[in-house]
């Protein structure tokens, strides 16, 4: 499929590793401009080579804390007409609900859900006016089947994806689509991270704990992150302009229903 998506810009947020990473590949494997961000500049130099080495295309980087104003400014100074964004932040640590006080709230909410509403703020009328524009939000299988040890990445991402589905049909007849994707469990730092601490209670080592857990899952295994960027491909092509307001579950068939 031609993804017309050659010479298109794009800001992807939150880009050094994992699965903001692969977008960012696979989206300059279709010929789009890259602007990448995270916290730490040595990963995401190094992110920043591989993607030219393997595409080609202007791939700018942006060091900061995308959920910081600062952060947020200094990405759209670099990027600040961009046809395409994908908001992504790190999640929120797991835990007791007992132990969070207000600023652990604010911290995720800042993160996972007001950081993106300020960047599709900051983007959506440019796309309008252009008459193109793709919005991925990366948010987590956990947005329709909650972790109950991820409280606060269960609310403050339900507070995104409803803020979302309005918004994308308030766009959408300007060929501008907001669409969401549901990572489950892809092998990347966060998710060897989050399952440490399982793997310690349980006497295991973090590589037989998840080995066991994606035989538990239908596709018997944990996702590749190169799958994620191309469901990403997917939703940013010109093509896809009908697909408006979704929430796109990749994991494995891991959440049990007949329909998604
Ligand atoms: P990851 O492998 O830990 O990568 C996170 C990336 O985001 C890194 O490049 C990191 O770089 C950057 N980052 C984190 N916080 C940032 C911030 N405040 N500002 C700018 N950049 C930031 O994580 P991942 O597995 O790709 O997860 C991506 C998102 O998907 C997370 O929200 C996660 O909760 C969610 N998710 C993942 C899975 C999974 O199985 N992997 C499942 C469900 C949901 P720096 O640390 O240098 O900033």
């Amino acid at each position: 499929m031609d993804t017309g998506l050659a010479g298109k810009q794009a800001l992807v947020c939150a880009a050094s590793k994992g699965l903001g990473r692969a977008c960012a590949m696979a989206l300059a494997q279709e010929g789009v401009h890259v602007t990448i961000t995270a916290r730490g500049a040595e990963a995401l130099e190094a992110t920043a080579a591989e993607i030219r080495a393997a595409t080609g295309v202007t791939v700018t980087t942006v060091a900061g804390d995308i959920t910081t104003e600062a952060g947020r400014m200094a990405a759209l100074a670099a990027c600040p007409n961009p046809d395409i964004l994908i908001n992504n932040a790190g999640g929120p640590p797991p835990g007791d609900f007992r132990d969070w006080e207000r600023e652990d709230w604010i911290r995720a909410l800042d993160a996972n859900m007001l950081t993106p509403i300020f960047l599709m703020k900051a983007v959506v009328d440019g796309m309008i006016a252009r008459g193109f524009g793709r919005i991925v939000n990366i948010t987590s299988g956990s947005v329709k089947s909650p972790i109950p040890t991820l409280g606060m990445s269960n609310g403050a991402r339900a507070g995104l994806t409803g803020f979302t589905a309005g918004l994308a049909r308030q766009v959408a007849r300007h060929n501008v689509t907001i669409n969401s994707l549901l990572p489950g469990p892809f092998l990347t730092d966060r998710l060897r991270g989050n399952a440490k601490a399982a793997a310690e209670a349980a006497g295991k080592d973090v590589d037989t704990l998840l080995a066991e857990r994606a035989q538990s899952s239908p596709a018997g295994r944990v996702g590749d992150p190169v799958e994620f960027g191309a469901a990403c491909v997917f939703l940013c092509s010109t093509k896809s302009g009908f697909i408006v307001g979704q929430n796109l579950l990749l994991d494995g068939g891991l959440y049990n229903s007949t329909m998604a």
